[in-house]
């Protein structure tokens, strides 16, 4: 409902609207407010307050380009001219300026709160190719001929049929790019590389750029960097990227046109002014800064081994240069996770993270292994039986090399098991064992129906029925219940203990302010954050609470979480806000408190490659019983899975 309230709020101009909560006799706290002000600035200021506005861009409508009305599947010549209007802001594409979640996005067709899926999606999917792991905030009002427009289409009117959509979308998305491919050679330089290569062409840039952008604490600096702070990433960015998205712009360079679609060599392309992409703001940087940022620039290429002169075959991948940030789950999704992951923090290797949280691991034996003794395959990739460690040259020789061993076998031992097998089946029923509860096959197509499965079939206690056969590979624990076998991945299940573990229990230590902090948190999230103070006191956010304070003046922050080689701040509030209005009163962590936790319980979980006696196994099994979701790591992977139904593998 506040999220109804606010899109009025923003898009009704010269219209006071206040909304406020009655909670008891004689209490009324505001929930909403906004002033009335002569435009949508005014109003998204009133009611998220200044600090928000200062990381929008005011939207800027350009004409769609031939390449985005061709992949829209458009015809130049039919289509109508001015058809849409469309104003609002948008979320600026820097990294740290956009939200953690979807909660600000507003669209209106005419002035009037809608929900288009396509353009709302079209709009995060533009906005992620620039600020990967953000939402941007979004307040954009469609003006369009009443006649073009059905909002008869459900109770609600939220959805809409529209005329021309599709020429919708290819506007909004051209001047999207537009918007943002003119912003992205700002570089907040705090922000750290992930990778050493990175780290390394970063500290040449930062030496021409002073360090004093603060990228998570407050975005004052980023609606007008001084051109200090800016390097000419977009002249990296436009060597790299697709001609698609080179030319995207519609205001091409005449000059550069001669050149053809592809480029020839990064070096001849920062020597030739005229070559510039129209959105690099380089005319009004002084030269000597062109050149600095070229030779950082090279030097950021050779470290992600983008070598100069291959550059026609880089992958048509917009943006592929810049992307420096990120946790290593993120940015390279084929790592599997083998109990070696580094904290995010791409530089620490230290480990004494783990003191202020209630250690609650298995006495398991660990080994902290820098490299796992055995390439055990995870559950999700290969086939148990095929991993050679190491791919057979092609073409050579097979060269075979035989051993002989005596192998034990008895007649009368065979005939006794399977008489006794056939007793145990008369005995269970045997109709009853007939079907195949077990029927996804370990691949990571199946994944989804192995869970299904699992969660259907395993019950919470069967975990402590379960029988354990042995230990496989030094990485997998191979149980029995009843008749099915399964395997478990020792480290993944006793990750997702200990990080259950640190979930619930786990107060973090909050370090106390200097003086306290002023959040400007609108109404309704000072309402929300009241209400849930000791959520956050166990997540280490303490605040100064004066009620009779004007609204967005009631909450101060006196104390944040801390934690080596973590920093927290009101992005995780307000992340924490977002989740605590769906589901008020429940535990909840900030996104960032759960991966500091993963890669903590990733540390000190039993890895690959350890030997492990019964009762550890045993014990690693039970625990699975306590674990709230134990089919997968915090990390996703699959903890176990279902591998032969012995009753099956003995009629066949
Ligand atoms: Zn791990
Ligand atoms: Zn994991």
């Amino acid at each position: 409902m506040v999220h109804v309230l606010q899109a009025y709020c923003v898009v009704s101009t010269g219209v006071r609207i206040t909304c406020s909560n009655q909670s008891g006799p004689g209490r009324r706290g505001a929930v909403l407010s906004s002033a009335g002000g002569p435009s949508m600035r005014d109003n998204i200021g009133a009611v998220f307050g200044p600090k928000q506005l200062q990381s929008l861009l005011p939207f800027h409508q350009v004409s769609p380009t031939e390449n985005v009305i061709e992949e829209f599947g458009l015809k130049d010549a039919d289509l109508p001219k001015q058809l849409f209007t469309i104003s609002g802001f948008v979320s600026q594409g820097e990294h740290g300026v956009g939200r953690s979640a979807t909660d600000r996005q507003f669209f209106f067709i005419n002035k009037r709160p809608c929900d288009p899926p396509k353009v709302s999606r079209l709009v995060n999917e533009v906005y992620h190719s620039y600020n990967r792991h953000q939402y941007p905030f979004v307040a954009l009002n469609i003006t369009v001929a009443s006649e073009c427009v059905d909002v008869n289409v459900t109770p609600d009117k939220r959805q809409i049929f529209l005329q021309e959509e599709k020429l919708l979308l290819a506007i909004l998305k051209t001047s999207l790019v537009a918007m943002y491919e003119s912003g992205v050679n700002k570089i907040g330089v705090n922000h750290p590389p992930s990778a050493k290569a990175a780290a390394a062409a970063a500290s040449e840039l930062r030496q021409t750029i002073p360090s004093s952008e603060n990228h998570d604490g407050s975005s004052e600096n980023v609606l007008n960097p001084s051109p200090k702070t800016t390097a000419n990433l977009a002249l990296l960015k436009a060597a790299f990227s697709n001609r698609r998205g080179s030319k995207s712009s519609s205001e091409k360079s005449p000059a550069g046109g001669g050149g053809g679609p592809t480029q020839k060599s990064l070096q001849c392309f920062f020597k030739d002014p005229a070559r510039r992409p129209p959105g690099a703001k380089s005319p009004a940087t002084p030269r000597r800064e062109d050149a600095k940022g070229a030779t950082g620039g090279r030097s950021a290429l050779e470290g992600f081994r983008y070598g100069g002169g291959d550059s026609e075959r880089r992958p048509e991948s917009p943006g592929a240069a810049v992307h420096v940030s990120g946790t290593k789950h993120e940015s390279f999704p084929g790592t599997p996770d083998r109990g070696v992951e580094a904290p995010p923090t791409a530089a620490s290797s230290s480990d004494d993270d783990d003191d202020d949280g209630a250690s609650a691991g298995p006495e398991a034996k660990r080994t902290r292994a820098e490299n796992p003794p055995l390439d055990a395959p995870p559950l999700d990739a290969t086939p148990l039986d095929a991993t050679p460690l190491e791919a057979p040259p092609l073409d050579a020789p097979a060269r075979l090399r035989r051993t002989t061993a005596p192998l034990r076998f008895s007649f009368p031992a065979l005939a006794a098991n399977v008489r006794k097998l056939k007793e145990r089946r008369e005995r269970d029923g045997g109709a009853a064992l007939r079907y195949r509860r077990f029927r996804a096959k370990i691949s990571p197509g199946e994944n989804q129906s192995a869970e299904e499965e699992l969660r259907k079939e395993i019950s919470k206690d069967t975990f402590r029925d379960m029988e354990v056969v042995g230990q496989f590979n030094l990485g997998f624990i191979v149980t029995r219940l009843k008749s099915d076998v399964f395997i478990i991945d020792q480290h993944a299940t006793d990750e997702k203990y200990n990080f259950e573990m640190l979930q619930r229990h786990t107060v973090i230590q909050g370090q106390r302010l200097i003086a306290p902090q002023a959040l400007g948190l609108p109404a309704v999230s000072e309402n929300v954050l009241m209400e849930n103070l000791e959520i956050f006191r166990k997540n280490g956010f303490e605040f100064l609470i004066d009620e009779d304070a004007p609204v967005m003046q009631r909450v101060r922050l006196v104390s944040l979480p801390t934690s080596k080689n973590w920093t927290f701040g009101p992005a995780d509030i307000e992340e924490l806000i977002f989740m605590l209005s769906d589901s008020p009163g429940v535990m909840c962590r900030p996104s960032r408190v759960r991966q500091m936790f993963a890669s903590r319980a990733c540390r000190k979980s039993v890895m690959i490659g350890t030997a492990l006696s019964a009762g550890e196994m045993k014990k690693l099994v039970a625990h699975m019983a306590e674990i709230e979701h134990p089919w997968n790591c915090p990390h996703g992977r699959p903890t176990m899975r279902h591998l032969a139904n012995l009753d099956i593998i003995s009629q066949d």
